[in-house]
């Protein structure tokens, strides 16, 4: 099946970003929201990302045009009715999450697929809250998408070879690179990322290094392009915390349990960036 419309519920952070990704790709788009505003607010952040690229001689006027004249919007789910691809990316809230895939299955075309952006939830749980397990998978993209090339895409229990064929060819179509990925607590990237982290707070709590070091260390002697405290604090305090209870609570492994000194920090406001204070003050 050719990918000539998709759905994206959610128009935040992930879903504005993954709306535009398909927009200049020349899918047509439906992005939903429950409020209007969010929808302003989205279409608005996609334009000043188009203007961005603009600027960096990556796009023209044309092209901004065309890519918002893909975009459609709706505070209405059944306007994804005649969608060949949805991409939840709503709130990440089990309850939600598993209403909305019992409505889209109603909602969306019998053969249309219908993929998550979550970050933590079992995709597996996600399909089987449908009629249509098989055509139920994650793809997971990174923040912020535009910029990011990396899609995890996570195969539930129930997910068919043709769903991920679908998915797949959306990957490319937007110009990104896909890994395949068995649904499993922080799927690849969290899994492996996210523990680094902790074990960068780990150091810090312990008086190893200071936290100037620390990253110095591992952009220097490790190649990172950023260190992991830096990272932590772009990611925000509080998201890593929560990967971190994920890994925790799905693997009931020790390895994973977060640093006492990251749960503090979040129990006193300090969530990097976003917050002005994090391991470094902004
Ligand atoms: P966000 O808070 O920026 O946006 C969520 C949007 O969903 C909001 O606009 C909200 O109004 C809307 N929403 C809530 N309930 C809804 C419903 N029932 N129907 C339609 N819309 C609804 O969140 P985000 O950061 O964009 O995250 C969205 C998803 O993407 C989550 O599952 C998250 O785990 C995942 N994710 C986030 C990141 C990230 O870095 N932010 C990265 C990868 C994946």
């Amino acid at each position: 099946m050719e990918i000539k419309k998709i759905g994206v519920v959610g128009s935040g952070t992930m879903g504005n970003g993954i709306a535009q990704a398909f927009a200049v790709a020349g899918v047509s788009v439906v992005m939903t929201d429950i409020a209007q505003a969010a929808l302003d607010k989205a279409l608005a952040t996609v334009a000043g990302s188009l203007d961005r690229l603009i600027k960096k001689e990556k796009m023209n006027e044309e092209g901004k045009r065309a890519a918002l004249a893909l975009i459609q919007t709706s505070t209405d789910l059944t306007a994804l009715s005649d969608c060949d691809l949805i991409v939840e990316a709503a709130t990440e809230n089990l309850d939600i999450k598993l209403k909305l895939f019992a409505q889209l299955d109603q909602i969306a075309r019998a053969d249309a697929v219908l993929a998550s952006n979550t970050s933590s939830i079992s995709i597996t749980k996600l399909a089987a809250a449908t009629n249509r397990p098989a055509q139920v998978i994650g793809m997971h993209f990174f923040n912020p998408v535009p910029m990011m090339a990396l899609v995890e895409l996570i195969r539930g229990l129930q997910t068919n070879d043709a769903t991920y064929a679908l998915t797949e060819a959306a990957v490319a179509k937007v110009g990104k690179t896909a890994v395949q990925v068995r649904n499993s607590a922080g799927f690849v990237v969290n899994r492996m990322l996210c523990p680094m982290i902790n074990e960068a707070i780990f150091t810090l709590q312990e008086g190893l290094a200071t936290a100037e070091d620390i990253d110095t260390a591992m952009k220097l002697g490790a190649n990172h392009p950023i260190g992991p405290l830096a990272l932590c604090d772009l990611i925000g305090l509080d998201v890593q915390l929560a990967v971190m209870q994920v890994l925790f609570e799905g693997f009931k492994d020790p390895k994973y349990r977060p640093a006492p000194l990251l749960v503090e920090m979040v129990e006193a406001g300090y969530l990097g960036r976003k917050t002005g204070k994090g391991f470094f003050s902004y």
